[in-house]
């Protein structure tokens, strides 16, 4: 069960030129299993605002919870960016079945934008408990500018040979780094990138029309069964 805590920020962090991450101190340690959420709630000019966030961390990661925001010019972006180390915050946790710590041998991530937080936790915990699971994951965002963690992923690639990341542009013609594929999160680039797609169970993240748009192409032009196809939509509330 969700339970309500209060707690105390601790710092952010610049992951891209637009979004950056949030810490507040774990309070010597608190539940939550990778690829959960969070309730945020925060008091801005006489009213309390509250969203949803996907945990950026993993439970392994110890001493904080984090998650990682794309900035915008609304209030409540406003609220995170006015928080001094030390601010008091209520939080609800943890909540979610967007979940995955190694239950299944074979699984692919499909991430839009920045649904990439729970999948960032996700392959964290994966690494640091030596799970054995296979993981492909296909990240796609607008521009390679775009693309938060990605000094973490490269880290996670190299200490667990088990994981592996395709980056995706959909905005940008000719990206300086020639690993990045252009084009978008189509039936055609999930074949060519997981040629064993039928073989895993998928998990799909990212913002209402991504995850909308993902999710019926697997299950109607890669014909995997529901069952096979789990996912997290970042709805704004
Ligand atoms: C399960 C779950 C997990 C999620 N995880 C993440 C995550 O990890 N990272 C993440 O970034 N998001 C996540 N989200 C989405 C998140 O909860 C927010 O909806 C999202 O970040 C947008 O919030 P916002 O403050 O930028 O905009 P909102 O407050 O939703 O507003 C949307 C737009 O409306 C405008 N606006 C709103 N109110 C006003 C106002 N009073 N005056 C002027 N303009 C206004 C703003 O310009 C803003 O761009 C998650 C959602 C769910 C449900």
């Amino acid at each position: 069960m969700p339970e309500i805590i209060n707690t105390t920020f601790q710092r952010s962090i610049d992951r891209t030129y637009n979004v950056k991450s949030f810490r507040f101190d774990d309070q010597g340690g608190i539940d939550f299993r990778p690829g959960q959420f969070f309730q945020l709630f925060l008091d801005w000019e006489g009213e309390e605002l509250s969203h949803f966030f996907s945990f950026s961390n993993s439970p392994t990661e110890k001493g904080y919870i984090e998650f990682t925001k794309k900035l915008s010019d609304s209030p409540y972006s406003q609220a995170l960016l006015a928080l001094q180390p030390g601010a008091r915050v209520r939080i609800k946790l943890p909540m979610g079945i967007f979940i995955f710590e190694g239950e299944y041998p074979e699984a692919a991530f499909l991430s839009g934008g920045i649904g990439i937080t729970p999948i960032r936790s996700i392959c964290k915990y994966l690494t640091d408990t030596g799970s054995s699971a296979s993981v492909r994951v296909i990240y796609c965002a607008r521009t390679s500018a775009d693309f938060a963690f990605r000094d973490d992923f490269d880290e996670m690639e190299r200490e667990n040979r088990n994981i592996s990341l395709i980056y995706m542009v959909t905005g940008e013609e000719h990206p300086e780094d020639p690993t990045i594929m252009v084009g978008k999160m189509e039936a055609g680039a999930v074949k060519r990138g997981i040629p064993d797609y039928s073989d895993r169970v998928f998990y799909v993240c990212g913002p209402p029309g991504m995850v909308k748009m993902m999710v019926s192409m697997l299950k109607e032009d890669l014909s995997l069964p529901a069952e096979k196809v789990i996912h997290e939509n970042f709805m704004g509330y």
